[in-house]
């Protein structure tokens, strides 16, 4: 029974964090009304250097979602027919759909059980497989779930054995960190997104790409606008038209002057999360030498419908990512390369919920998530 007394819980709360800092949002969406440079303007330039610097990169190019981030990069190597491109199924699914899109060959890999990210040992398998299908293995594109890095010290060697590159679909991970450096330098491309959701968010779409090559990313910024490049109008490429508005640069980087702080309420949020139920469900784990920035907090158990269920009645919202991992959606069903599945994704699809997760949930209010999952649980 829902106790009106106990208001509604946000699942994320945008508001909490506007009310911090609304005047500098407010000044910086302000200040681009008035220059009116719409696209590109000073705040795209600002952005792209600060992102780059948090991020230990040498270049970024701000873009439009972190979907046409995946695609920039993809169509700055020209991938398409005949390569493979290697990703997770448990995951958003933008990760599978570019390389569709580039008529590539999504080839999917299974999960390690305890971090959510790519197992090298079926990477390793899905290459072979790959290989034995004809295609060219082309790109590792890792994924960051959750906000908790992979484990790039396997991953890097086997994708360089392979003559494959890396692509780090970080759109749930900036602002990590493994072995000490942050995400951004691992993959020769890092991608992320600025979607609400995400731990750094504007107010509509946007994403950014993260280099070191100076002329991957030279190519990269054609794509980004029509295979335009050199200033004379001159097109030497196909492209898109994948811009970061001046207006979503500017919240961002009023967003970034509080973004470190966030990183560290959300791991007090996960510490306090994980210390109050692991003992009734299986919390998440972060590899050795890695720290998340929890874009989602994700537990597991077989009494998930329980779990949502009971919170929902407390008024307490969750979510569940992924119930059907990609490779189960119509349009991806013909690129599964094995007959065997991917076992560890499908039996997670079956098991994880997330709980309320953002940086300003509040002691009282995550310990009625926690009593909540512990009596569904009945613990
Ligand atoms: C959100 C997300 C994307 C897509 O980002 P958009 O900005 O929504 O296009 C891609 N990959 C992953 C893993 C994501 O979580």
């Amino acid at each position: 029974m829902r106790d009106t007394a106990s208001p509604s819980l946000p699942f994320i709360d945008l508001q909490a964090q506007r009310r911090r800092i609304s005047d500098l949002i407010d000044q910086g969406i302000a200040r681009v009304l008035d220059h009116g440079a719409f696209v590109t303007g000073p705040e795209v330039i600002e952005l792209e250097t600060a992102l780059a610097a948090r991020a230990n990169a040498t270049h970024c190019l701000g873009c439009s979602s972190g979907t046409d981030a995946l695609m920039i990069s993809l169509m700055a190597d020209d991938v398409g027919e005949g390569d493979a491109v290697f990703v997770p199924s448990f995951t958003f699914t933008s990760s599978a759909e570019v390389p569709a899109l580039l008529g590539a060959h999504p080839v999917f890999v299974d999960i390690d059980p305890d971090t959510f990210n790519m197992d090298v040992d079926s990477l390793g398998l899905a290459v072979a497989a790959a290989k034995a299908a004809g295609l060219r293995p082309k790109v590792v594109m890792t994924v960051d779930l959750f906000g908790q890095p992979a484990d790039y010290e396997r991953i890097l060697p086997l994708a360089k054995d392979e003559g494959m590159w890396v692509l780090d679909d970080a759109a749930q991970s900036f602002g990590a960190t493994y072995k000490g450096a942050p995400i951004g330098g691992f993959g020769r491309v890092t991608t992320t997104s600025f979607y609400p959701s995400k731990p750094l968010s504007c107010y509509g779409d946007g994403g950014a790409v993260l280099a070191d090559d100076t002329d991957f990313f030279e190519r990269m910024k054609r794509v980004r606008v029509h295979g335009n490049g050199g200033g004379n109008g001159e097109v030497s490429r196909l492209g898109l038209t994948a811009r970061l508005d001046t207006i979503q640069a500017a919240v961002l980087l009023a967003k970034l002057t509080i973004f470190d702080e966030e990183c560290d309420l959300r791991n007090e949020v996960a510490a306090r999360y994980s210390e109050g139920l692991s003992n009734v469900v299986k919390t998440p784990q972060i590899i050795d030498g890695a720290t998340s920035v929890w874009a989602q907090y994700t537990v597991i158990s077989p009494a998930r419908g329980a779990i949502a269920e009971t919170l929902a009645a407390e008024g307490i919202p969750t979510a569940l990512f992924y119930p059907n991992p990609v490779h189960t959606h119509a349009p991806y069903k013909k690129y599964l390369l094995n007959n065997s599945g991917l076992p560890v994704t499908e039996d997670l699809a079956r098991q994880v919920i997330s709980l309320p997760m953002h940086p300003y949930l509040d002691a009282e209010s995550q310990d009625r998530v926690i009593a909540a999952v512990r009596s569904a649980v009945g613990a």
